[in-house]
């Protein structure tokens, strides 16, 4: 009994982790709305060690100056861009960008990004998969580096409502099965008995008048 709960819970816990990664694509592969909250200011501590982090080699390590950011959050998703006066560069209106892209409900579980060097001529394009053009996000790319916070609140969270539906259809079977006076757990039609004959299950009262 105690092996089939946790062969459940595993269950439910591997498919909650796909519904929550294939959720976080969805959302991201829809349009993104154009009414969705968008803040200007200067980026953050957080901004910045995420930049730290995750700059690639051609790119500053600590980028100087100021850094501006324009972040568009909507429903599972957000875009936030970081644009930089370039350290080397002697006009300042040279700019590099970075495009940092993340999806997931309820929290924010994948992300990608992309860096973009216009006195190189260069860019690069970190996490993203970009599927053949004509297809859903062929312009911005799938994200799909996990962030392990979001992945394991999402899991569980997608876990839980698998768990109600699974619940629920169990209930409405055995609603179903009493109604067309069947035994509750193994469907066998049952007499007057307390227990069910074919798998010994204790039958409610209730269960053994409708049968009568
Ligand atoms: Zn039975």
């Amino acid at each position: 009994m105690i092996k089939r709960h946790i062969l459940t819970i595993v269950m439910l816990l591997v498919l909650g982790t796909i519904v929550s990664v294939l959720l976080a694509w969805a959302i991201w592969a829809r349009p993104m709305p154009t009414g969705g909250v968008l803040w200007v200011l200067e980026a953050g501590p957080s901004e910045m060690r995420w930049w730290r982090e995750n700059a690639p080699p051609s790119f500053a390590q600590q980028p100087t100056g100021w850094v501006g950011e324009v972040e568009q959050r909507a429903f599972g998703r957000c875009v936030t861009s970081l644009d930089f006066d370039s350290p080397n560069t002697v006009t300042p209106r040279i700019r590099n960008t970075v495009m940092r892209i993340r999806a997931g409900w309820p929290m924010l579980s994948m992300e990608g990004s992309t860096w973009t060097d216009p006195l190189r001529r260069k860019g690069s394009r970190h996490y993203l998969y970009y599927p053949p053009s004509g297809w859903p996000c062929s312009k911005w790319g799938i994200p799909y580096r996990p962030l392990w916070l979001g992945v394991a609140t999402n899991t569980v969270v997608m876990a839980f409502i698998l768990w109600l539906l699974l619940l629920g259809r169990l209930a409405v079977r055995r609603i179903v099965r009493i109604k067309r006076g069947l035994c509750p757990a193994c469907a066998y039609p049952v007499g007057s008995n307390a227990i069910c004959t074919e798998c010994g299950k204790p039958l409610r009262h209730r269960t053994a008048k409708v049968a009568t």
